[in-house]
């Protein structure tokens, strides 16, 4: 099958948290290399999304073009998931040293998609009032408005999405509207010409799409969907007073009296997909234009509203053949400690900083996907941080996989033949039960529930070996513990095919001591023999509490 796979496009002007990292590059990544392994015919795309107010505002600030300020960060992110080691087939960018070149792909699929509902009477002109600042003398961006929700009186409102409530507003609409960054600025209402979106108008055919859907969305994609679809969906605005975008292009229709204006970044934003594979495949249209792609999305929940009912009703409404979402993976938030991920208070632990602490990348990937927010917020500590990687990579796995290679290693010199099909069968029935699981729940896109059961099944060979004893059998039943050997270097290389997604150094570096190249494993491959082992070394070692405490200090 062909799969399709997206991360939420991280926004350029800042270094990502691990929130952000386990909601959408991380969990892509695993569920990518999962279907990898499985044969699927797979296509991962990421990038970063760089055009917009924040940008703009940001290169004002440190006096840069905000060329630089995308070249500064687009640098930074691919640097923090190399090191996270997320395999992407593609990791691109939204925008363009000039937003004007209708042959980059960006400016040309934009333009299309806004050819092609303005040409279906999807697109509207309307003369509207926005915030503007005197002292600036410019429109205000609704990012940098605050002021009371009108919907929930949330009193810490942003301009253009209620925290609480995630109902999505004008500035205009907020009750005691200031401006974030100077509130002693006085605020006027002005009007002035923008194009809307008929989304009323698609609400139909939005909903008929949304429930034909297979039932692979998560719970928190399907309810916010829904909240959407059981109310009447407004016209939205798509363009905005901002040079650093995508430009409106002239039409007959509406002349050139938008050419000062660019698309909103949530117009334009989901394009980046597409443009981006654009930009490094001829043959495009085969994964964004073929009904037999399947198309996995993934993203936190604040992203959902633009994944699930705008972007769809855009490509609805252009009568064009783009392919839909089929399955949108959101997660909820991963909360730091008590508190949530900030990077304007700079709470919490960011990329670099992981890059920087002095524990290997598998031990981070390990921790996230283990409290991955599938099913509620969840909570990263250090106390949890230490006792996870501690009691289950530590203890359980690595600690088996040492005492496995190292008396093969040291008895054998390679994987023993295995020839008591009893006592092979003996925890093969076990793994057949795991695989059955992991299988499922790696399928359904719960991949904290797919590393469990990868842990349960390394749980029952340090049963298995401690039943049998090989370091005692040895003295004792040479054959028998070549036996129990044989038996557990299989199920290592296995656990090492399951744990691929999850800790890839170390599931290749278990693959290169027992010398095989499980790459190409499909999960049904029967039995290795024969191997001459390479020197065994230890995979992971506990996370001390000194280390512990240092990096409690640094970070609290
Ligand atoms: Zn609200």
């Amino acid at each position: 099958m062909k799969i399709l796979i997206t991360s939420a496009l991280p926004y350029v002007n800042n270094i990502p948290h691990l929130g952000n990292i386990i909601g959408c590059v991380l969990s892509a990544d695993v569920y990518a290399r999962y279907k990898r392994l499985n044969k699927d015919d797979v296509l991962y795309i990421c990038g970063t999304d760089e055009y917009g107010t924040a940008t703009e505002t940001k290169a004002k600030e440190q006096n840069m073009t905000p060329r630089d300020i995308c070249n500064k960060y687009h640098k930074i992110h691919k640097e923090i998931y190399e090191w996270f080691n997320i395999k992407f087939d593609i990791f691109g960018r939204t925008s363009n040293d000039d937003p004007k070149d209708v042959n980059w792909s960006q400016t040309k699929l934009c333009h299309d998609i806004f050819n092609k509902l303005k040409d279906n009477n999807l697109i509207y002109e309307k003369e509207i009032e926005q915030l503007f600042s005197e002292d600036l003398n410019k429109f205000c961006a609704d990012r940098y408005i605050k002021g009371t929700c009108p919907v929930c009186n949330y009193d810490d409102a942003n301009g253009d999405q209620c925290d609480k409530c995630g109902k999505l507003h004008a500035a205009t609409e907020l009750i005691n509207p200031y401006y974030k960054l100077d509130p002693k600025f006085k605020l006027v209402k002005k009007k002035t010409s923008h194009l809307f979106l008929k989304l009323s108008e698609l609400q139909n055919e939005l909903k008929n799409w949304y429930n034909k859907n297979d039932g692979s969305w998560t719970n928190i994609a399907d309810g916010i969907t829904k909240s959407w679809l059981n109310d009447d969906l407004h016209d939205r605005c798509i363009t905005r007073d901002l040079e650093w975008g995508t430009p409106v292009p002239d039409t007959k229709k509406f002349g050139n009296k938008f050419k000062n204006k660019v698309f909103y970044v949530w117009f334009d934003a989901p394009i980046g997909y597409i443009s981006i594979t654009a930009n490094k495949l001829n043959n495009w249209t085969n994964w964004w234009k073929n009904e037999d792609v399947k198309l996995v999305n993934f993203m936190a929940k604040d992203n959902v509203p633009f994944h699930s009912i705008i972007f769809p009703a855009c490509l609805i409404g252009t009568k064009d053949n783009y392919n839909l979402v089929n399955t949108i993976a959101a997660v909820d938030y991963l909360n730091y400690e008590d508190k949530k991920f900030s990077k304007s208070n700079n709470t919490g632990v960011f990329g670099d900083d992981a890059k920087n602490s002095g524990i290997c990348s598998d031990m981070w990937r390990f921790y996230l996907i283990r409290v991955r927010p599938e099913t509620n917020d969840s909570f990263f500590t250090w106390n949890d941080f230490e006792a996870k990687v501690n009691s289950e990579l530590v203890n359980n796995f690595s600690n088996l996989v040492n005492r496995i290679l190292v008396l093969t290693y040291k008895n054998f010199k390679k994987i023993p033949e295995i020839k008591d099909m009893n006592l092979y069968e003996e925890l093969n029935n076990e793994y057949e039960n795991y695989l059955n699981l992991y299988r499922s729940n790696m399928d359904k896109i719960k991949l904290r529930e797919g590393l469990v059961n990868f842990i349960q099944f390394s749980s029952e060979c340090n049963l298995f070996i401690n039943n049998y004893e090989p370091w005692n059998l040895i003295k004792i039943d040479k054959e028998k513990c070549e036996q129990v050997l044989g038996i557990l270097c299989n199920f290592l290389i296995k656990l090492s095919v399951l744990g691929l997604p999850f800790i890839p150094d170390c599931c290749n570096k278990i693959q290169s001591i027992l010398n095989i190249n499980c790459n190409d494993y499909i999960f049904d491959i029967n039995k290795f023999v024969g191997s001459e082992l390479n020197k065994p070394d230890i995979l992971f070692k506990r996370m001390s509490k000194d280390k512990l405490d240092e990096l409690k200090n640094k970070f609290n």
